[in-house]
């Protein structure tokens, strides 16, 4: 068999490893590895992870948004095997098939927002397919269980350690380590906090009792998530949520309705000093479209497709004002599940999910629990805590982005928010590129909306193979 001496390799086994690996440029003779954890479900990484079909929460969890706004070609996939998605999600609780009734009947598919586990299986499916392809254009594929340690240059070529102590050389790498940490607020605060909901499930199922309340900290999607865990487990009736938030801001569902509506056509002109000017401008047109019926199915992708990083840069020519951007705009645009935002509106109603507006500051065992210092505000205690709050600008990278930090190879926006990588994702020696979520800036490009945004992690990677 021919050997080029090539070998590419990949570091990661969520989403944006797997889009590195399907449009890897290779011809034969090549060496392609990814390293990965659990390099068995490459592809569904964090947000995609496979339950155990005896755990109440498999497939509790769902997509973000509607399945076709996702990827589109995942729709026309999830169509294909209706009858096994119904199969699979009869009986389950909380009961997605019967709150999408509207949608099944209609054959919506797309409308609907579908189990992240099941999307994590069209993902895998797609990855495994396309090494598929490499291996039959005689490309050596190789999926290497582990995690790696460290990555350093020696001389024209990467040494990559893996926590196994293995060694693997390679002249290309793509680093792809994932979705920022926590902030760590509850990882020391003893058995009834949690850092977070995923992996820590079975621990919080048997600790969770009828009426007795969950604290979560932060009221983002994965907080919704920490309800449709509640709903898988206990009757609704004893579901006792209760919510800190620092924000009143909450996500709102992107409901496709038939015929859809199109999307709103932003018409924001001319140029900015600041940012803040930029967002002023973004909410008179946000309220403007609201006043005509607008709401954030339409809201959303017309603002997406509109402020292109070229359309950024026209509008806000200052850089440092534009890298200020992503996180404003998000905020605007936030966006959940139609399914679980529904049922949260309903307990708050019914008095079963409470809301109290504070910063969570520290978390700390309790006696009865555990007990959350909240800024300038009493604490509060609770039978269970769960940490939901992203990284916010704390941003928590893992070891081996904190090392390409502290060499140079990458940097962080001014406020710390988002990474920079150079052009078409590199990092540091030609050779090397990186792609995370926190990634808020290519290049000159500087991303509009955040990267938390599997299409476009997909379309990035992509457009760095050349594909
Ligand atoms: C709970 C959750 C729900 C989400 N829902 C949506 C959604 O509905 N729609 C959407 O578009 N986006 C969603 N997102 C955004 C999501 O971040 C992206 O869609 C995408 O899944 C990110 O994939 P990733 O591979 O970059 O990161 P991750 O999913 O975090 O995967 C990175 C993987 O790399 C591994 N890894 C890390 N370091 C190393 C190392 N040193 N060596 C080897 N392996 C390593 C990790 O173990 C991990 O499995 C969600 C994110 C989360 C966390």
């Amino acid at each position: 068999m021919r050997d080029t001496g090539r070998h590419h390799v990949i570091i990661g086994d969520g989403a944006t490893a797997a889009a590195f690996a399907e449009t890897a440029p290779s011809e034969a003779g090549d060496r392609l590895s990814v390293i990965g954890p659990d390099i068995g479900q490459l592809g569904r990484g964090l947000a995609y992870g496979e339950v155990p079909a005896d755990r109440p929460w498999a497939d509790a969890y769902l997509l973000n948004s509607p399945s076709a706004a996702v990827l589109p070609e995942f729709a026309d996939w999830m169509a294909a095997r209706w009858d096994e998605v119904t199969e699979r999600m009869r009986g389950r609780r909380p009961d997605w098939l019967s709150f999408g009734a509207d949608h099944i009947a209609a054959a919506d598919h797309a409308a609907l927002f579908a189990p992240r586990a099941i999307f994590g299986d069209y993902l895998t499916g797609l990855v495994q397919a396309a090494l598929d392809r490499h291996r039959a254009s005689g490309v050596a594929v190789e999926l290497i269980m582990g995690r790696a340690a460290t990555l350093d240059r020696d001389g024209a070529e990467f040494v990559i350690g893996l926590d196994n102590g293995q060694r693997i050389r390679a002249d290309r790498v793509d680093l792809a380590p994932g979705t920022p940490a926590l902030d760590g607020l509850g990882s020391d605060a003893g058995p009834c906090a949690f850092p977070m909901l995923y992996g820590h499930e079975d621990e919080i199922a048997a600790q969770v009792r009828p009426g007795r309340t969950i604290l979560c900290l932060g009221a983002n999607a994965a907080m919704l998530d920490v309800l449709r865990f509640l709903q898988s487990v206990l009757d609704e009736g004893d579901i006792r949520l209760s919510v800190l938030s620092a924000s009143t801001l909450r996500p709102e569902p992107l409901i496709w309705q038939r015929p859809r509506k199109p999307a709103v056509e932003p018409e924001i002109a001319g140029s900015f000093d600041t940012c803040a000017d930029l967002m002023a401008a973004v909410d008179a047109e946000i309220a403007r479209f609201r006043t005509k019926g607008a709401d954030m199915a339409q809201l959303r992708p017309g603002f997406k497709a509109w402020m292109t990083h070229e359309t950024l840069a026209a509008l806000l020519p200052d850089l440092a004002e534009r890298q200020a951007v992503p996180p404003l705009l998000e905020r605007r645009f936030r966006r959940g599940s139609h399914d679980s935002i529904a049922d949260y509106r309903r307990l708050r109603i019914a008095g079963q999910v409470t809301e109290t507006m504070g910063r969570a500051e520290a978390v700390a065992p309790a006696t009865d629990g555990a007990t959350v210092r909240v800024a300038g505000q009493n604490s509060l205690t609770a039978p269970l805590v769960i940490n939901c709050s992203g990284p916010g600008t704390r941003l928590a990278l893992d070891d081996l982005s904190t090392e390409l930090l502290h060499r140079g190879w990458l940097s962080l926006t001014p406020d710390g928010a988002g990474v920079i990588t150079g052009p078409d994702l590199a990092a540091g020696p030609a050779g090397l590129r990186y792609l995370t979520p926190a990634v808020m800036q290519i290049g000159e490009r500087v991303m509009p909306f955040p990267l938390y945004d599997l299409g476009v992690l997909r379309t990035e990677a992509a457009r760095a193979n050349g594909a």
